[in-house]
């Protein structure tokens, strides 16, 4: 019998935590989990799944006015019920928390609703009741950031935008990074008049420049003001509710809302980690080892709370090599190279490897395959909305480096490509592979000539 009440104590029923718990306890590990909020954490709360749910949304706009070409009248009129999107995400989301629920209590998990703290190096108190564990892990995700500056109070962030009670007439969103052009987006397709504000000269940092100033042009067609090299400065409260934004310029702005996607903080505070000595990086992430352990050897942590690229798909692969771990005793196996991802703006960027950048930095002989066009749906609908498809070639290998997509349907077909680049394709087995005619993906696979070396 073990001196411990778990084998497991998973702290956070988010993305990691949930695919920790699970399948530890699919090991035969006694397990249990402590959420504070809302079960699936924040990708099914108020990431991931709510925002796909309302890109969806937004799309219908364009849909319904490129319907008319094709012979379908009487849809331009069509118009926007805020709380009726609202009202059914929140139904989704609900139907999900349970789902969630029934996955951990069908797997054996014990789940404590509560707030958990860690009081010693194996024991978490939740409220009153204090429980012993073998390990503990942290799982508990990150908080938005939103920096301080006079009338910071009036902005909202990402866990507040799905549940406004009134959908804003005019929006400011500030930052450039995805939650900001997600929902510059969002807001502009579902009729906003939208503003976004970026402190630096062109958003996106870090995804390839070429894609950077093709979202530039797209995201701009549809609507959305750009202000680049633009810091707020403060915020004022107008009588009758409306918000004046004033620049470090003195320039001003009046929006209902404002919208801060200024990044997320590890959620570390708090939990105790620092009494029992745990490193915490000076941005408040957790400092694990490659098998997630922390600096105490009971204490492991995996996910957005430990840094590394935000994204679930990363959380539940971390949490896979951890139970592996636990089970083999091997060193848990995970490549952070090349992990695709989308970033869910209109039209989608689908990315996966090396920006053209990151290659020449790196020293790697280059060469560029690119290709612009309008999809075919618009040649009828004469939307003019273009694709970006970008390949990133190692001259030497001939192994395609990147791969890079701004277009409908980029983040579905970038997955694919991501499969080719871990197998180790090179441009010559693109160039073997027979394409899906008439679709926009063909093109990854037809490009010929180099545009530049
Ligand atoms: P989380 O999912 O954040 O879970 C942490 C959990 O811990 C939470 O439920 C929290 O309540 C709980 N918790 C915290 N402290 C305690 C405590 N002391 N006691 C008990 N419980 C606690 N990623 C993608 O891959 N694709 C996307 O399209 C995408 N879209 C996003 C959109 C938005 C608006 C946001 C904000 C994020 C998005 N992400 C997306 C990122 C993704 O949501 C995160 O990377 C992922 O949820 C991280 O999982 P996690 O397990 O580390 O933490
Ligand atoms: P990001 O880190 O992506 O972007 C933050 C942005 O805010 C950057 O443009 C940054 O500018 C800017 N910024 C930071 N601090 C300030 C400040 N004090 N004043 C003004 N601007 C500032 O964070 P997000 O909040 O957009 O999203 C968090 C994470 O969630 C993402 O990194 C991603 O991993 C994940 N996510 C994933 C999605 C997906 O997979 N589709 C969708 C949404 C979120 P600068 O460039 O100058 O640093």
């Amino acid at each position: 019998m073990s001196e411990f009440d778990f084998d497991l104590f998973v702290i956070g029923a988010g993305s990691g935590g949930v695919r920790a718990a699970r399948m530890a306890a699919a090991d035969g590990m006694r397990v249990a989990v402590a959420e504070e909020r809302y079960m699936g954490g924040t990708c099914v709360n108020v990431g991931c799944v709510p925002k796909k749910l309302f890109v969806y949304a937004s799309a219908y706009r364009e849909s319904f006015e490129d319907a008319e070409a094709y012979g379908w009248e009487g849809q331009a009129g069509a118009h926007f019920v805020w709380p009726t999107l609202r009202d059914n995400n929140a139904k989704e989301v609900a139907r999900l928390n349970g789902i969630y629920r029934n996955l951990l209590a069908n797997s054996g998990v014990r789940i404590i609703d509560g707030r958990a703290r860690i009081t010693g190096r194996q024991q978490v108190a939740v409220g009153e009741n204090r429980f012993t564990a073998e390990r503990i892990l942290v799982a508990t995700g990150g908080w938005p950031y939103v920096p301080e500056f006079p009338g910071s109070e009036y902005v909202i962030t990402s866990n507040e935008v799905f549940s406004l009670e009134v959908f804003p007439r005019r929006v400011l969103v500030v930052g450039g990074g995805y939650i900001a052009v997600e929902f510059a987006g969002i807001f502009a397709g579902l009729g906003a008049e939208t503003h976004l504000s970026y402190r630096r000269d062109l958003f996106l940092r870090g995804f390839d420049k070429d894609v950077r100033t093709f979202v530039r042009d797209e995201v701009g067609k549809k609507g959305v003001h750009l202000h680049f090299s633009h810091q707020v400065k403060s915020i004022e409260k107008l009588e009758g509710g409306e918000l004046r934004v004033t620049g470090s310029d003195g320039d001003t702005l009046d929006v209902d809302a404002v919208l801060y996607a200024t990044g997320r903080k590890p959620n570390t505070r708090g939990l105790g980690l620092d009494k029992l000595g745990v490193v915490i990086h000076k941005d408040g992430t957790i400092g694990v080892d490659d098998n997630f352990r922390s600096s105490v050897t009971s204490i492991y942590a995996l996910g957005d709370v430990t840094g590394g690229p935000e994204l679930t798909p990363v959380a539940l692969a971390e949490a896979m090599a951890l139970v592996k771990h636990w089970r083999t005793g091997k060193t848990a196996e995970i490549d952070y190279n090349n992990i695709p991802t989308a970033v869910f703006c209109q039209p989608n960027i689908g990315t996966v490897g090396l920006s053209e950048e990151e290659a020449r930095q790196a020293g790697v002989s280059v060469a560029i395959y690119q290709s612009t066009f309008r999809a075919m749906r618009h040649s009828v609908s004469g939307r003019d909305e273009r694709t970006l498809m970008k390949l990133v070639v190692d001259k030497e290998s001939d192994k395609v480096v990147g791969v890079h997509m701004v277009g409908p349907d980029a983040g579905e077909i970038i997955q694919g490509m991501a499969v080719a680049m871990k197998a180790g394709a090179t441009k010559a087995i693109f160039d073997q592979t027979i394409g899906i005619h008439p679709t926009a993906a063909e093109e990854f696979v037809t490009m010929r000539t180099a545009v530049s070396e």
